[in-house]
């Protein structure tokens, strides 16, 4: 899909990690890193919509949309999924069926499958903002006293902004009028990334990690959010998702040549090992950036600006922290 994609897609050509009023900046470039691009930047829409017109492709995906799954009934050797289509009861049998219904999913609820679930008390606020400086595809994390703020390169002189704040000041910043917000933005942000002179709409997510305690039953696997869901200050939550995904087609891909059942616990509890390591990984590496990067604590500000000093003058840190970010480091499918 990707050349369909490429006129939507934003590559980063440069990264920008710094702690706002302390030393301690990182700065990567494409080049240096002997890459085509440090990440690319789409648009949820963009790839939603490339994704549909894709079905196209696939006669055999029996597509349904809108329909809402209202209920999972486990039967012998597979589910029943109880569905409403625009106000039409219908049901559709499965031998696998992939619950990818978000970090609140209903249907793992219904099948008692526990979470452990952290609120980090932060609510993130989201919106599309314009500078009067082309952003020369540069990405910015700021560290700042009160979150860590990120600005991404998206089409024309558009960038978008993740704005991590506690739950308290989000709400009052929120209720601000956008030259007011626009204001308060540039004062925590700075004016590296130029004079911010408009913004989009803005939308407000609170932050709380979830785990499901299962992956995977017989004839049953869980992915996406519903899986885990993810603080997204590493931006790692769909990146980890899609390689979930890649591992989960190749575990299937070699049951179906070996003629096992796809539904099968034994195929699932290899699926479900397979990930795991990528899986904890990336969640602790998430936790431990939430935890130094949300802290203005000065022991913790010390230590997040050693860390970033220390990084920005050794190439192969530099490296490491790139493979990180731009989601490669972990487990990708064999084909
Ligand atoms: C602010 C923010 C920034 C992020 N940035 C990044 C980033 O830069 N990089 C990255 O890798 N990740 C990022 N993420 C994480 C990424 O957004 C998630 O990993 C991803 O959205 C998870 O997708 P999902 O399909 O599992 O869940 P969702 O996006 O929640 O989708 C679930 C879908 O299921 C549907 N649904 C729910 N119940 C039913 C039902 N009963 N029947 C039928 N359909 C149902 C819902 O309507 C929804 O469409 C970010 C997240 C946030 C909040």
């Amino acid at each position: 899909m990707w050349s369909k994609l490429e006129p939507q897609i934003t590559p980063i050509h440069d990264i920008h990690v710094s702690d706002r009023g302390h030393f301690g900046t990182v700065r990567l470039n494409y080049r240096d890193q002997r890459v085509d691009a440090l990440g690319y930047m789409i648009e949820n829409r963009h790839l939603g919509n490339a994704l549909l017109a894709q079905m196209a492709d696939y006669p055999k995906v029996d597509w349904r949309c809108p329909a809402k799954v209202e209920r999972l009934e486990m039967v012998k050797n597979g589910a029943l999924l109880h569905c409403d289509q625009s106000d039409e009861a219908i049901k559709i049998s499965a031998n696998l069926v992939v619950i990818a219904d978000g970090g609140r999913s209903d249907l793992i609820s219904q099948l008692g499958i526990a979470r452990d679930t952290h609120d980090y008390e932060q609510l993130g606020i989201i919106a599309n903002i314009s500078s009067d400086q082309p952003h020369q595809n540069k990405a910015y994390e700021r560290f700042t006293q009160r979150g860590p703020m990120a600005l991404l390169p998206l089409d024309g002189q558009r960038s978008a902004l993740i704005w991590t704040l506690e739950q308290d000041q989000a709400e009052r910043i929120l209720a601000l009028d956008d030259a007011a917000f626009l204001a308060e933005l540039q004062s925590s942000f700075g004016y590296r990334a130029g004079n911010f002179t408009k913004i989009g709409a803005r939308h407000s997510y609170p932050f709380i990690r979830v785990q499901a305690r299962e992956q995977v039953r017989s004839n049953v696997v869980l992915l996406g959010n519903a899986a885990h869901t993810l603080h997204p200050v590493a931006g790692q939550g769909f990146n980890l998702s899609v390689r979930d995904i890649g591992g989960l087609i190749e575990v299937l891909s070699n049951a179906h040549v070996a003629k096992q059942a796809i539904g099968s616990i034994a195929v699932l509890n290899h699926y479900a090992a397979q990930q795991r390591w990528d899986q904890d990984k990336t969640i602790v590496t998430s936790q431990v950036l939430v935890e130094l990067f949300s802290h203005a604590n000065p022991v913790v500000s010390a230590v997040r600006g050693l860390g970033l000093a220390a990084m920005e003058s050794l190439p192969p840190a530099k490296g490491w922290f790139n493979r990180q970010a731009s989601g490669v480091a972990g487990r990708l499918p064999r084909f």
